[in-house]
């Protein structure tokens, strides 16, 4: 697909489109709009849209604050829910300086900069299908999200205990009215916690449609009085939110993964790959999992990955290989949390994943056991390693990883790090009521 600028207006003349939403994401996944009225057209086409790009996170210093908007006119798309003062339409935009040169702390470039590396590696696509997961509450008297759940129903209950299913469905709806190809959706295991899935797509667009997914969902769950969270754990005692990631590898039209040929059928570069992930695990971590409180899911007992290893059958691992072979060929990293930016994790998956491809590395043995019944020891022996318990590890280790530093490149890992320093140097000083729990009484 390729829309033009002439495409653009005369869709805003058909629809009577009003306003334009400038979309572009900060360092933290943090979706920010610049909305313009309809009487910029012309200046967004043509790539003048500046703003100030001093006030976003992760961006630039104040001497330099002036950024423009370079719009892609492939992610040109009506939003079909506000029509109160006339339709609004976005498109995703990526950040350059004023003399056009694209900027490197913008998450999006630095995709579009990895897949082009790619492509030139002799691949044709890195395809993503994302799974993500996320919680409905109530809104309160006032508007404000209640942590009160909004139903009592389980994994793919039906009504009438799925009362969250009503406000799914629309969210369903919306979406395919948006051109997304959802392929399944259901209520997850906890209470008032749903899981939409998407049919995969190249690496940028998957990461353009997580974006433009969170949003459709908030916006719908608004509309049924409820507030939607894709905060990785809510509530203890319960499953968190994760979102999955299956992903493959094309060269031409064919599933770099699959190999007809091979006792699994995977092929020896799927193998490698696999092993890349593996290997730079502990780095990853810090991208796909980036707040405190990604930590607090990943722990035993609720079907999130904890351990460093892979499996073909058993789901409790930190990747599974599918059984789907042929094109839908395919790895599910399972330790991605729906906080990850989705521009920085597609990013630094794939120099993961090629890493291991370039270096031959070769996994460890499948676990096809329950790793979380095994002995400390008996993980040992089979050198199986935890993944970062905190986000304070996790940074530590992406700081010791120049496979996955390099994945963000030197201006981004920076900004990265500096904001998840601050962010662990405020979590550091926070007392919680569980410590009051335990400690206030006993000594
Ligand atoms: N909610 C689980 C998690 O935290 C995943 C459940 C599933 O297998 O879909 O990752
Ligand atoms: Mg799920
Ligand atoms: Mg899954």
């Amino acid at each position: 697909k390729t829309i033009t600028a002439d495409d653009i207006r005369t869709s805003v003349k058909e629809e009577n489109v009003q306003f334009l939403r400038l979309m572009f994401t900060d360092i933290n996944g943090i979706i920010k709009n610049v909305e313009v009225p309809v009487s910029q057209l012309e200046k967004v086409l043509a790539n003048k849209m500046a703003f100030d790009g001093s006030s976003i996170d992760g961006f630039v210093r104040i001497e330099e604050s002036d950024m423009l908007l370079f719009p892609d006119f492939n992610t040109w798309l009506l939003f079909p829910w506000e029509n109160d003062h006339g339709k609004v339409a976005r498109l995703i935009c990526s950040v350059h300086r004023m003399d056009g040169t694209p900027f490197e702390g913008d998450p999006r470039n630095n995709l579009v900069r990895v897949i082009q590396d790619m492509k030139d590696d002799g691949y044709s696509a890195f395809n993503i299908g994302p799974e993500p997961e996320f919680f409905l509450f109530k809104l309160d008297e006032n508007g404000e999200p209640s942590m009160q759940l909004n139903d009592k129903g389980s994994y793919f209950d039906f009504a009438p205990l799925d009362m969250g299913e009503n406000c799914r469905r629309d969210i369903v709806l919306e979406l395919e009215k948006m051109g997304f190809e959802v392929e399944a959706s259901h209520h997850e295991v906890a209470p008032g916690q749903h899981e939409i899935d998407f049919r995969y797509t190249d690496a940028l667009d998957a990461a353009d449609h997580i974006q433009t997914f969170k949003l459709v969902v908030k916006t719908i769950a608004r509309k049924h009085g409820l507030y939607a969270t894709f905060m990785p754990k809510p509530l203890h005692g319960i499953n968190g939110s994760g979102m999955h990631i299956n992903m493959s590898l094309f060269k031409g039209e064919k599933n770099f993964f699959y190999d007809p040929e091979t006792d699994t059928q995977l092929s020896d570069s799927a193998m490698h790959f696999l092993a890349g992930l593996l290997a730079h695990a502990r780095a990853l971590t810090a991208i796909n999992n980036p707040t405190v409180n990604s930590y607090k899911r990943l722990v035993p007992g609720f079907e999130a990955p904890v351990y460093i290893a892979w499996s073909g059958t058993n789901r409790s691992p930190l990747i599974r290989v599918p059984l789907a072979r042929g094109l839908g060929t395919r790895l599910e990293l399972r330790s991605v949390d729906p906080t990850a930016n989705p521009y920085l994790a597609i990013a630094a998956i794939l120099e993961a994943g090629l890493d291991g491809i370039e270096n031959k590395l070769t996994p460890e043995e499948a676990v096809d056991r329950n790793i979380y019944r095994m002995q400390d020891s008996e993980r040992k022996a089979n050198h199986i390693q935890d993944l970062p318990s905190t986000l304070h590890n996790a940074i530590k280790a992406l700081e010791d990883d120049p496979v996955v530093k390099a994945a963000l490149g030197p201006h981004l890992y920076q900004s990265f790090k500096d904001s998840k320093d601050l962010e662990w140097a405020a979590y550091r000083q926070s007392v919680s009521e569980w410590e009051r729990d335990q400690y206030l009484e006993l000594y």
